[in-house]
């Protein structure tokens, strides 16, 4: 096991890599916590729970709302949680979500740690402090940052992630890669989804570099004024897409990045759009899709990045080099159907 402490603001992090879920009962007390998880890893990860009090809520996006909220709070209460008790959160990104939301505002405000268990979780959902649910069409709409006291990475939890949730996964993988790591890119396009698969040690170095990158740009801004922005590569119009098509996150992300691509070719002279849609292809990812671009372009218009009548907007200059444009909206609205006209 590898322990790191990452500081963000006045708060630490301890990240524990290489380790075994058991590894969770040295971090807390089990008669003082409570893991909230959902009724997927629940049936699938039964062994690992076995003998902690445990909240389960129905799987998917669209239980990321303040009813879950509302039933966990509830049990919470049956379970007689107090301030002094610790609340985990063992899954994908909804449930880390939700779970660090819950703490966040029960009894103003609880301990919570997370254990991820899906890629797109483990290399972005659960790092950050970023916790939140969505409202109607609008995604996150409703949230709070605070930290988790603690992250635990358990590669072999991926074990059971349903073969769909790893194409997702690796969207933020390849996202991470386009704005930050030309190196990593590389080796990705040296390799396929089914190598990593299999290959426990490249998987987990490639885990571990995706969470340092993600922890790296949010201690330089964790209030996302400034580089934090850059995650955002792909996503104002990737979570448009999802909820305008009930897309999963990945997917619509990776249609979000070959949109970004393309602009960025209008605004910044990159030049590699064709070598980022390969890469994204080869992990499984959909490229191309007929979109409603008025639908779209409705959603972006109420998109938390969009201030006044700019929108701050991440382009790629290189491979592994990305700025944010500040654009009018308008003008977004004008490439967003150019593109739509030329594919
Ligand atoms: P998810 O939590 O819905 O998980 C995807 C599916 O995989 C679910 O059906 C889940 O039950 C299943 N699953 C997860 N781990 C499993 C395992 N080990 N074995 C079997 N099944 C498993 O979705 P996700 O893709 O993990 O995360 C997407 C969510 O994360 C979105 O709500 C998105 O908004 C959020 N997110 C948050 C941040 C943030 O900074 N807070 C960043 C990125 C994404």
């Amino acid at each position: 096991m590898q322990e790191k402490k990452y500081q963000f603001g006045d708060k630490k992090v301890s990240y524990y890599f290489d380790t075994d879920f058991s590894h969770l009962e040295k971090l807390v007390d089990r008669d003082h916590a409570v893991i909230v998880t959902d009724e997927n890893i629940f049936s699938r990860q039964k062994k690992n729970l076995k003998g902690w009090k445990t909240i389960v809520i129905p799987a998917g996006e669209r239980f990321k709302v303040q009813s879950t909220v509302d039933d966990v709070i509830s049990q919470l209460i049956q379970f007689e949680t107090d301030r002094k008790s610790f609340l985990i959160g063992v899954g994908g990104g909804v449930v880390t979500d939700i779970t660090g939301f819950v703490a966040s505002v029960y009894m103003r405000g609880i301990s919570f740690g997370f254990v991820p268990t899906s890629i797109l979780a483990m290399v972005d959902a659960s790092i950050g402090g970023k916790n939140g649910i969505d409202v109607g069409m609008y995604k996150n709409l409703v949230g709070i940052i605070r930290q988790p006291e603690f992250l635990l990475f358990d590669i072999s939890l991926l074990k059971t992630l349903p073969a769909d949730e790893w194409i997702n996964g690796f969207a933020e993988i390849i996202k991470h890669a386009c704005i930050r790591d030309a190196e990593m890119f590389r080796e990705l396009e040296k390799n396929e989804l089914m190598f990593f698969k299999k290959d426990a040690n490249a998987l987990s170095a490639l885990i571990t570099r995706n969470v340092m990158i993600k922890s790296a740009i949010v201690q330089k801004d964790e209030l996302e004024n400034g580089a934090r922005r850059l995650l955002n590569f792909g996503h104002t119009l990737g979570h448009a897409i999802e909820n305008a098509y009930a897309m999963p996150h990945g997917k619509a992300i990776s249609l979000g990045m070959v949109a970004a691509c393309f602009i960025s070719e209008e605004l910044s002279d990159f030049k590699e759009t064709a070598r980022v849609i390969n890469l994204l292809k080869k992990y499984g990812l959909p490229t191309e899709k007929v979109l409603d671009t008025e639908r779209i372009f409705d959603l972006i218009k109420m998109d938390k990045k969009k201030v006044k009548n700019t929108m701050n907007y991440v382009v790629l200059n290189q491979i592994g080099n990305a700025i944010i444009k500040r654009i009018p909206v308008t003008e977004l609205e004008k490439l967003l159907y150019s593109i739509a006209r030329s594919r």
